[in-house]
C-alpha cells in the first residue's frame, strides 16, 4: 500500500516537475526569439534578408505556442488513462470477450492505439495543414494525408501485431527471464526492419529513382572516392510530395550502401554543397557514430527491459498507476506510457552527445570536402526550413540535437581555417 503511494505521487511529481521546466524553457525560447527578430545577426548579414530571418522567428515562435497547446491535451489524456481509470475501463472492456492472454492483449492494443490516433488526428491535421501551410512548407495533399494514415495502420498492423503478440507470448511462457528473451528478440527485430527498411517500407511511401548523370552524380562519386566509401546506388526520393524540407541520407549495413538524396535538396542546392552536405553524412558514418548510437539504444534498451521485468510481476506497478488486473500487454503499455516521464532528464544529455557527432562530421566535411561549400548550404537549408538562427541558448543546450546554425558556422569556419 505504501509502495504503491510513493510510485503514484512520484509520477505526479514528475509530471508537475517537467510540465514546469518545458514551460520555462519554451517561455525562455519565445522571448529570446522576439528580442531577436529586429535584426539579422551579424554572421548572416549579407546571406539572410531581414524578411527571412522574421519569417523564421514567425514560423518558430508559431511552431512553440502549437507545440504547447497540444502538448497541454497530450497531457490531459495522458491523465486519463492512468489517473481518471481510463486503462482500467479499456481493460474491463477487452476482457468481456473472454479471450487467451495474447488475444485479448491484442484486441486491447488495437483499440488503444485506435483511440490514440483519433485523439491526435486535430494535432496532425492542423500542423500539416494549417501550421505549415501558413508558412509555405506544406505539399500534402488531403488525399496523400489519408492514404498515407492508411497505409500506416495496414504496415502497423502486419509488423506490429505478429511483433506483440511474440512477445506476449514470451512474457507467459518464458519464466522469470523472460525479459532478456525479450530483449534479444526485438534487438533482433529491429537489425532486421533496419535492413528491409530501405529495401520494402520505404519505397510504400515514396518513389526512388537513380542519380541523373550530370554534374552533381560526378562530384559525389569523386567524393566517395576520396572517402573510400563503395555506394551501392545513388539514389533520388521524391520528398516534395509531402514537404519542402530538404535533407540527405544513407542506409544498409557493412561497408556499403544506399545513399538518397530529397528532390528537395538537389533542388536547392549546388553540386559543391551537395557534396559538401554528403561529406558530412560520410562523416557520421566514418566516424561511427551510426554504430555508437545502435549500440546505445540496445544498451539502454535491455537496462528498459530489465525495469519492465521487475515491473511486470510487481502488483505495486498496477495499482499506482491506476490499473486493478495485472496482466502483461498492461505491463507493456504502462511502461510506454510511463518511461518518458522518467526519462526526461535524459533528454539534455543525449542532445549534447548528438551536438558532439554533429561537431565531429562537420570534421570531417571540412576535411575531405570544403567547409565554405558546407556553410553556404547550411544557409540555404535554414532559410528554407526557417529555423530561427537565434534560439535561446539555454533551450538550445536542453534540447537541439544540432548545434543552432551560428555555433556551427563559427566551428566551420575556425575548423576551416587549419
Ligand atoms: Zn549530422
Amino acid at each position: 500500500m505504501k509502495d504503491t503511494y510513493i510510485l503514484t505521487n512520484l509520477l505526479i511529481a514528475l509530471l508537475v516537475i517537467n510540465t514546469v521546466i518545458k514551460a520555462w524553457l519554451e517561455k525562455r525560447n519565445r522571448d529570446h526569439i522576439r528580442e531577436n527578430r529586429s535584426e539579422v545577426p551579424a554572421l548572416f548579414a549579407e546571406k539572410v534578408t531581414l524578411e527571412e530571418h522574421q519569417k523564421a522567428a514567425d514560423y518558430s515562435i508559431a511552431k512553440i505556442i502549437t507545440g504547447k497547446v497540444f502538448r497541454t491535451f497530450g497531457l490531459i489524456i495522458f491523465v486519463g488513462w492512468i489517473f481518471f481509470g481510463g486503462l482500467e475501463v479499456l481493460d474491463t472492456f477487452v476482457r468481456t470477450f473472454e479471450q487467451g492472454p495474447i488475444v485479448t492483449g491484442l484486441i486491447f492494443y488495437g483499440l488503444y492505439i485506435l483511440v490514440g490516433m483519433v485523439l491526435e488526428l486535430p494535432e496532425g491535421i492542423y500542423t500539416t495543414f494549417f501550421l505549415e501551410e501558413r508558412f509555405g512548407f506544406n505539399k500534402t495533399t488531403g488525399k496523400t494525408f489519408v492514404i498515407d494514415m492508411i497505409k500506416g495502420i495496414v504496415l502497423g498492423a502486419v509488423i506490429g501485431l505478429p511483433l506483440l503478440a511474440a512477445i506476449l507470448w514470451i512474457m507467459g511462457a518464458l519464466g522469470n527471464t523472460w525479459w532478456i528473451w525479450a530483449w534479444a528478440f526485438l534487438t533482433a527485430f529491429q537489425l532486421v526492419i533496419t535492413w528491409a527498411y530501405p529495401r520494402f517500407i520505404a519505397p510504400i511511401f515514396n518513389k526512388f529513382t537513380e542519380l541523373e548523370e550530370g554534374e552533381v552524380k560526378d562530384t559525389v562519386l569523386a567524393l566517395l572516392n576520396r572517402c573510400d566509401f563503395v555506394s551501392k546506388g545513388l539514389f533520388v526520393m521524391d520528398a516534395s510530395k509531402r514537404s519542402a524540407h530538404g535533407n540527405a541520407y544513407f542506409t544498409g549495413f557493412g561497408k556499403s550502401k544506399r545513399i538518397v538524396f530529397f528532390d528537395t535538396l538537389l533542388e536547392k542546392l549546388t553540386a559543391g554543397e551537395v557534396e559538401a552536405v554528403l561529406a558530412h553524412e560520410l562523416g557520421h558514418f566514418k566516424k561511427k557514430h551510426i554504430v555508437k548510437k545502435m549500440a546505445m539504444l540496445f544498451t539502454m534498451s535491455f537496462v528498459g527491459f530489465a525495469v519492465l521485468g521487475w515491473a511486470y510481476s510487481s502488483e505495486v506497478f498496477y495499482h499506482a498507476h491506476g490499473v486493478s488486473t495485472p496482466s502483461a500487454y498492461m505491463a507493456l503499455i504502462l511502461f510506454s506510457l510511463i518511461a518518458p516521464v522518467y526519462m526526461f532528464f535524459v533528454t539534455p544529455i543525449s542532445a549534447w552527445h548528438s551536438r558532439v557527432h554533429e561537431f565531429e562530421a562537420d570534421d570531417y566535411a571540412a576535411e575531405y570536402s570544403n567547409s565554405e561549400e558546407l556553410i553556404s548550404a547550411l544557409v540555404k537549408l535554414h532559410k528554407d526550413n526557417a529555423s530561427t538562427l537565434t534560439p535561446d541558448p539555454v533551450y538550445a543546450n536542453f534540447y537541439y540535437s544540432h548545434p543552432p546554425a551560428p555555433v556551427r558556422i563559427t566551428h566551420l569556419k575556425n575548423s576551416g581555417a587549419n
